[in-house]
């Protein structure tokens, strides 16, 4: 049965970057500040987890030129190589410094600074996959000042990949971290299971899901998360597809997983209600009908794509 469901990977936002991310060029410093100082090099602007974006249907990046970037590079702000797409160099630089960037200072008038969750939808996607690396990295470089083995300063080494603590006698390197996340739809017969959160609007449903856990397979903390949040025990589990999903830094990787049996039982309050859909609804539902009764997560979440693809197999 799981075999047949199709793969929809080029679904996924936030996947699909367009940049050549060059990572053997990251520790030439001479190579990389070369290309950093080129007149036709572009910046995007992270400000407080928040990325600079032109306003308009299709939300796009508002990237910016050495002549606004580079000074405040110079004075310190943290910055990243990006990668290199139609022989340009692409970085990310912190202005977390500015106090009110959409309305005073060098960035006014430039463009805005959305909630990235709430304006996924309408990113466009090339833009959305640079986004999901630039903002986790800009992120990580401004909580990780200090080195969590000894607490003395770190630096940045590699271009922005990594940083490295400036005790001499420690010296331990620090690399940013990439959260595993399991996002699952389980399948009984022609029916799948999902659940409902209290934070959820009304009828809206997802699949569920859970971080990984130190020593586990992603076979193992599928079947973990379905039983621990609905009960119901699974076999199979195949695989589907990933997201990145920058929120603060994770992956989201999801999967189809065959149950044993269909009896959901709700041990903790995780979860509101899960609830065993039938296909022909679901189809229907994904159509945006029946919106009285479910509503499906959006088709930029991994959740649909999960669900479409089931849904598309007789
Ligand atoms: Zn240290």
């Amino acid at each position: 049965m799981l075999n047949k469901i199709p793969v929809l990977e080029t679904h996924n936002v936030f996947a699909g970057s367009p940049l050549d991310r060059c990572e053997i060029l990251r520790g030439d410093s001479q190579k990389i500040d070369a290309m950093m100082r080129a007149s036709n090099t572009r910046f995007i602007c992270i400000w407080r987890t928040k990325p600079l974006i032109k306003p308009g249907e299709s939300l796009r990046i508002q990237w910016v030129n050495g002549l606004m970037a580079l000074p405040l590079i110079d004075a310190g702000a943290a910055w990243v190589f990006l990668g290199i797409a139609d022989g340009r160099a692409h970085f990310a630089v912190d202005i977390s410094a500015e106090k009110d960037p959409e309305n005073s200072g060098d960035f006014a008038g430039m463009g805005i600074f959305p909630d990235l969750r709430m304006s996924a939808a309408t990113l466009d996607r090339g833009d959305a996959a640079i986004i999901a690396q630039a903002k986790p990295l800009i992120d990580w470089h401004s909580r990780r000042t200090f080195c969590s083995v000894c607490g003395s300063l770190t630096e940045m080494r590699q271009s922005g990949a990594s940083r490295v603590c400036t005790n001499e006698s420690c010296k331990a390197s620090h690399f940013p971290r990439t959260d595993p996340v399991v996002i699952m739809l389980a399948i009984h017969g022609d029916r799948c299971l999902l659940g409902r959160q209290k934070i959820f609007p009304p009828h809206m449903y997802s699949a569920l899901a859970g971080f990984v856990e130190p020593g586990e397979s992603l076979e193992e903390a599928v079947r973990r998360e379905i039983q621990e949040e609905s009960g119901v025990p699974v076999g199979e589990v195949r695989y589907h597809s990933s997201q990145p999903w920058p929120f603060p830094a994770s992956l989201m990787i999801g999967c189809h997983a065959m149950a044993i049996d269909d009896r959901i039982e709700l041990p903790g309050d995780e979860l509101e209600e899960a609830v065993w859909f039938e296909k022909g609804l679901i189809r229907e539902a994904l159509q945006g009908k029946h919106r009285d009764r479910v509503w499906m997560p959006p088709p930029h979440a991994i959740a649909h794509q999960l669900i479409k693809s089931w849904a598309s197999v007789d």
